[in-house]
């Protein structure tokens, strides 16, 4: 496959429900735009304040206690090691229930919300970032959580509204954003390439439990993948960042069982679903913004075409 290079001067919005998702979904495509000169925005819908702490190493005294602010610290670096920009959506964390029956969930957190309150603040973000791509989660929110589900249901409604005049008035000039892409969870063909290469190295799989486990009846994301956008350039800013968030991420966990060589050599991409679309492309596509033209853009303020 050969690398796809953007000319510069697009804007990708990314839209994530808690800090840390923007690390492990898609952290590579939004390092490998915004050093190809666009602007990349990362959107972060709520603070994560009832992430559990995942990684033994952080789980001590004083973190616990002020899991906001450290996790905004944390959202910071990850931000500097991709090489965006952030910013956060303010809502609260739904925290991910458990149990049975599943408890309900806390009062005013962000998926208990009317959805056009929230969608009303993301089109404002919208319409003054006036992004030509927006990324979120599919239908599934590409892993059970309720702020997950939500993040999907907010952007698809701001992706519709944002270029309409007549929804949320107050909310800003209208911006028509070009495309619209979905991230997805575990690619099953991934982790099954890397399963056999670990055997072929006479390894334990890491990844044995989890097919294991496959649901068949799900079907393979694969199928759904439009996109595939070549960034292993950037795997390893995407794994400083995946380290920048030391509470939520286990340096010793699945996220790094895989040599970055082997991830380089075998699968050097990252998958996404084109789901809504303004302009003409072709698929498969290797590039998020193929299909969208600056050429409206480049008539700047002071500057008039000549006809
Ligand atoms: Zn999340």
């Amino acid at each position: 496959m050969t690398e796809s290079r953007t000319q510069g001067g697009y804007r990708l919005m990314a839209v994530h429900a808690h800090p840390d998702d923007e690390s492990s979904k898609g952290a590579a495509t939004s390092a490998k735009y915004a050093a190809e000169g666009n602007e990349v925005l990362i959107v972060t819908l709520t603070g994560g304040e009832r992430g559990d702490i995942l990684n033994p190493a952080m789980d001590r005294p004083g973190i616990k206690e002020r899991m906001s602010e450290v996790r905004k610290e944390e959202m910071a670096k990850a931000a500097a090691a991709l090489g965006v920009e952030q910013t956060w959506l303010g809502f609260v964390d739904s925290g991910l229930p458990e149990g049975d029956p599943l408890p309900p969930l806390p009062e005013g957190s962000f998926a208990t919300l009317p959805v056009e309150v929230p969608t009303e603040k993301l089109v404002a973000l919208v319409r003054k970032f006036r992004p030509h791509v927006m990324i979120t989660y599919d239908e599934h929110g590409g892993y059970p959580h309720p702020d997950h589900i939500m993040c999907h249901k907010v952007s698809v409604a701001a992706f519709e509204a944002a270029g309409d005049p007549a929804a949320f008035p107050d909310a800003g000039e209208p911006w028509t954003v070009s495309k619209l892409y979905y991230t997805h969870g575990f690619i099953r063909d991934r982790m099954v390439l890397f399963s056999e290469e670990f055997e072929k190295n006479g390894q334990e799989s890491p990844f044995a439990d989890w097919l294991s486990k496959w649901d068949p009846s799900r079907g393979d994301l694969m199928g759904r993948v439009t996109t595939q956008v070549e960034c292993a350039e950037y795997f390893p800013q995407r794994d400083d960042a995946l380290r920048a968030h030391a509470t939520q991420i286990d340096p010793n966990g699945m996220f790094f069982a895989v040599p970055l060589e082997w991830q380089e050599r075998l699968w050097p991409t990252e998958e996404y679903e084109l789901a809504q679309t303004r302009v003409t492309t072709a698929i498969p596509e290797t590039d998020l913004f193929t299909g969208v033209s600056l050429d409206d853009e480049t008539v700047g303020v002071g500057e008039q075409a000549t006809s």
